[in-house]
């Protein structure tokens, strides 16, 4: 039976394959992998929760529609990682008192009311207490949550502050009708609770979090100093007296040293692996000279490293690379082949000049032989067989010689032929990388092909004055499919999506990957509520066919602008148009279709090409 892997081996293999993946080892992904190697179903918790959260609230929602509107803040917060500003959220929600201390407490509420009811107020009758409290249970009667402190903020009105400690007639009052605007219970003085917490332990609990979080992690290659750390954390939970806390301080102040050192050892690592992967692009640059179609490689390497690294950047880089090795593996060995027999016709061609050669000079001393035979001989018998023998060997040296020419001409026929062919694949070869016309991962046409396409159905709308749309769209949310399923994954999410809209669209449409998962496509004759309809049209294929990943249904959308070309336009203007309205549909809520503006105002373009700017940084940085 073969042995199960220990723990530490899944794990060795897992990192292993994040980096051949080029996935980022978040520990998200660290646990798909980590599950997926260790045969487990991994569960996105985080999800999970998200998913319980959301229906617990939407159900709640139904009686009361605060719910409602507190899952979505809460859906967005968690989309977005803000575990604080979720925890408020959530306290909020809890009834008052769960969160703070029982002041509001039915019980206590109560006895407060009655007992304040029958004490007189001055300038508050026993009608206008009934009204108020009247007023009260109109306006909050339906949210037993709140309901107690409301109350409890009126009986305070009667009697301005504390209604236990009140004297009749004491200080100035505060009628009710300004204790519904006053409304809520004094906010409590920092100085005694946040969240029911002391600050200091607030403040503790930062730290704490802070450490666990962010700092502990990155010590992870450094067993000493993250062993200190992790004591730290102990010693700041069990801090109670200033001795301890500044002991701590001092502590943390060498922690944070070693770990800038560290941080700073890092980045010069990372600058040395880049200058080293910048010396060899550059000599492999030189080195193949003659090949050409080497140049294409090196070019795209080399185009990385000369701006600041980025993920999405280094993908598309992949897939070009993959897609030249593909082309290029696919001529290569024709290319071998055709240099492989062209040598071996040149060892024909010597081998039959050497039969050639040693064929005449045996043939030049049997000739020598018999001239001495003839000269020797008066014998007329045996002049006659040398005549013989010399008549068979000249007619034998004839046909070797024969033999030895057609052999030569036919390889010299075939060395010709398979010399023409390497000129034809070497040619192939280096115009490959600068013609590629299909992007390697989905077939479709890539950059350059949809330059050519576009500058062909451009032309042809124009010679017969038809209109025409092209679509730009967007996968949604394609960073978090990555992140969650894995890279390879997420490719072939991405064949999926194009042998759906392949599917989808009619046969005079154009697709082409316009880079990443965003795609363009042109739509010839075709006016703009049309293109609208068709791409809605592709949306809806793709939600009723799933992709499906380890037999789980994978949903994907995508958001995209469709505009119609103005009359003589080109790709400069109507393509940023386009892409205006897909950053529009992708601000309405995604997995929507939205047709661009005829003309977009310079602002207007600024103020989106900007925001779309910032949001890819903010992608970028993520
Ligand atoms: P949004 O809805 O705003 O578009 O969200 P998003 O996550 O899709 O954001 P964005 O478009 O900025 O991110 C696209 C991501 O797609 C970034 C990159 O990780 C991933 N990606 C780009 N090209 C490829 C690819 O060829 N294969 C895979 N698997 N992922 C890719
Ligand atoms: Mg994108
Ligand atoms: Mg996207």
């Amino acid at each position: 039976m073969q042995e199960k892997p220990t723990p530490i081996e899944i794990a060795r293999q897992a990192l292993m394959q994040l980096a051949s993946r080029k996935v980022p080892p978040t520990p998200d992904n660290f646990r798909t992998v980590y599950d997926e190697i260790a045969g487990v179903v991994s569960t996105n918790e985080t999800l999970e929760l998200a998913h319980v959260l959301d229906k617990v609230l939407h159900d709640a929602g139904k009686q009361r529609p605060k719910y409602i509107a507190a899952a979505q803040s809460i859906a967005t917060l968690i989309e977005k990682k803000d575990w604080s500003r979720l925890e408020d959220q959530l306290i909020k929600l809890l009834p008052l008192g769960a969160a703070g201390g029982d002041e509001t407490s039915w019980p206590v509420v109560i006895r407060n009311l009655l007992k304040q009811l029958e004490v007189s107020h001055k300038g508050v009758t026993l009608t206008r207490k009934k009204e108020g409290l009247n007023r009260v249970l109109t306006n909050f009667g339906s949210d037993p949550d709140v309901l107690p402190q409301k109350i409890q903020s009126l009986v305070n009105s009667w009697g301005q502050g504390s209604v236990a400690d009140h004297v009749p007639g004491d200080g100035p009052q505060v009628l009710e009708g300004e204790a519904e605007t006053i409304g809520e219970t004094p906010t409590p003085a920092p100085s005694k609770s946040l969240y029911g917490k002391k600050p200091a332990e607030y403040w503790r609990e930062m730290l704490v979090r802070t450490m666990e979080l962010v700092l502990i992690p990155q010590l992870h290659s450094l067993p000493e100093p993250e062993a200190k750390a992790k004591q730290l954390v102990k010693d700041i939970n069990a801090a109670t007296n200033e001795t301890q806390i500044k002991r701590i301080a001092e502590e943390l102040k060498s922690v944070l040293f070693t770990l800038e050192m560290h941080g700073d050892q890092q980045n010069r690592l990372h600058e040395a692996l880049l200058q080293l992967l910048r010396l060899l692009n550059n000599s492999m640059g030189e080195l193949v000279l003659e090949d050409k179609w080497l140049h294409g490689q090196t070019k795209i390497v080399q185009d990385i490293l000369e701006k600041p690294l980025d993920l999405t950047r280094l993908y598309d880089a992949e897939s070009s690379l993959k897609e030249l090795l593909y082309k290029q593996g696919q001529i290569k060995p024709r290319l071998i082949e055709a240099k492989d027999s062209l040598k071996r016709m040149a060892e024909i061609f010597v081998d039959r000049l050497a039969e050639m050669d040693t064929d005449t000079g045996e043939y030049q001393n049997k000739l020598n032989g018999y001239r001495d035979r003839i000269t020797s001989t008066e014998d007329l018998v045996e002049l006659n067989s040398v005549i013989d023998s010399l008549l068979n060997d000249t007619r034998s040296i004839g046909l070797s010689i024969q033999r030895s020419k057609d052999a030569l001409v036919d390889a010299q026929q075939r060395a010709d032929e398979a010399e023409k062919l390497i000129d034809e694949l070497t040619r192939r070869l280096d115009h490959i990388s600068e013609v590629a016309h299909e992007d390697y991962l989905t077939g479709t046409l890539n950059r350059r092909g949809m330059d050519e396409a576009m500058e062909r159905e451009f032309a042809r709308a124009d010679r017969h004055g038809t209109p025409l749309s092209i679509a730009m769209m967007d996968i949604d949310h394609f960073k978090q499919l990555n992140d969650n399923l894995g890279h390879a994954t997420g490719d072939q999410a991405l064949i999926h999506l194009v042998r759906i809209v392949k599917y989808s669209l009619r046969n005079t449409d154009v697709l082409a990957r316009y880079g990443g998962e965003e795609f363009i496509i042109i739509l010839p004759s075709t006016k703009q509520d049309e293109a609208m309809d068709i791409m809605k049209r592709v949306q809806r294929d793709l939600t009723k066919n799933f992709f499906m990943h380890r037999n789980e249904r994978v949903l994907i959308t995508f958001s995209a602008g469709v505009a119609e070309r103005l009359p003589g336009e080109g790709p400069e203007t109507i393509v940023p148009r386009a892409d205006a309205a897909l950053y529009k549909a992708k601000h309405s809520g995604r997995n929507q279709v939205i047709g661009a503006e005829a003309l977009l105002e310079e602002p207007e373009i600024r103020e989106i090409t900007d925001a779309s700017a910032a949001e890819a940084n903010g992608n970028n940085a993520a």
